[in-house]
């Protein structure tokens, strides 16, 4: 399935997600447990999405997590702080 590169999947419909990079959104969905991250992987060039656990959060707006993501699937790694990204 081939995925337009502007916008996560589900942005086009909840029109909520946090937009950190121009590859990178968090949205809060219908779980009660996880924030979804949202990131343009390389690796297929799709949008791919991970759940991030709420005690990660350490703050949602601007969102700041306690410890860096690792996305496995592309070697994406950085931390989130205060709205931004910061490759690790
Ligand atoms: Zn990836």
């Amino acid at each position: 399935m081939s995925q337009l590169r502007t916008v996560p999947p589900t942005e086009s419909v909840t029109g909520r997600a946090t937009k950190v990079t121009d590859d990178l959104y968090f949205e809060r969905l219908d779980d009660p447990y996880c924030l979804t991250s949202w990131h343009w992987c390389t690796d297929g060039k799709v949008w791919r999405s991970l759940p991030v656990q709420y005690n990660e959060v350490q703050q949602e707006h601007p969102l700041h997590l306690k410890a860096p993501t690792l996305f496995s699937c592309c070697g994406l790694h950085g931390w989130v702080r205060n709205g931004k990204w910061e490759p690790a």
